[in-house]
């Protein structure tokens, strides 16, 4: 089954791709983990695209397509997986619709001012990729999980992210309607704790099997 996670940034895509890609046995598609690590290495594509994605703004699509479709040329891809964060403009769902069948996409809704107070809040450990927020862990700075440092990631300023809800508004959020149109579009709210949401995904997904 080929899936697709929509959603604002910080909507926890994310963290709900991590228990989906776990129960369902697919692997997970980030494209930003995917920018994140070319950018750690040092690479070409990784120095290219770090402006943007440090500016809050969407990395041109031919590189966002070609990396998606690299990815999903790996074996381990043969009997699905779940995008998250992939596609984000309607140029990349083209793209991907001529690569594979999605099977189902799963909006999760949350407003922009919870966007706005998660992210400024987020703290990521540079380590293991383990996600927190503020409101639990205070100013600590280790992992919980893995001893790991956290972090604010660059892109998680309160400037940057209204700059990345006003992108998503603009070229994401038609996305939705695009989904829709073709009988393949499932919403959750969002706001309900992260289990409750991942019961929702789950049970959306179950009914489509
Ligand atoms: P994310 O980790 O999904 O929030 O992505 C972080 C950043 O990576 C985004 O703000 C963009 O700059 C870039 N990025 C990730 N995925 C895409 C995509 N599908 N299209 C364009 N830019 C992307």
């Amino acid at each position: 089954m080929n899936l697709i996670l929509l959603g604002p940034p910080g909507a926890g895509k994310g963290t709900q791709a991590v228990g989906i890609c776990e129960k369902y046995g697919i692997p997970h598609i980030s494209t930003g983990d995917i920018l994140r690590s070319e950018i750690k290495q040092g690479t070409e594509l990784g120095l290219a695209a770090k402006s943007y994605m440090d500016a809050g703004n969407l990395v041109p699509d031919d590189v966002v397509i070609g990396i998606a479709v690299n990815r999903v040329n790996q074996p381990d891809c043969a009997k699905g997986c779940l995008f998250d964060g992939f596609p984000r403009t309607i140029a990349q769902a083209e793209a991907l619709d001529e690569k594979m069948k999605i099977d189902l996409v799963i909006n999760i809704d949350v407003k922009d001012d919870d966007i706005v107070a998660r992210l400024s809040g987020r703290r990521v450990c540079k380590q293991c990729g383990a996600t927190y927020h503020t409101s639990a862990i205070g100013d600590s700075t280790v992992c919980s999980a893995c001893g790991g440092e956290l972090i604010q990631r660059a892109d998680d300023n309160a400037e940057t992210v209204r700059n990345r809800l006003a992108v998503y508004h603009q070229q994401t959020s038609p996305l939705i309607a695009y989904y829709s149109k073709k009988g393949l579009l499932g919403e959750v709210e969002g706001n309900g704790g992260i289990e409750a949401v991942f019961e929702a995904i789950c049970s959306i997904i179950d009914a489509k099997k």
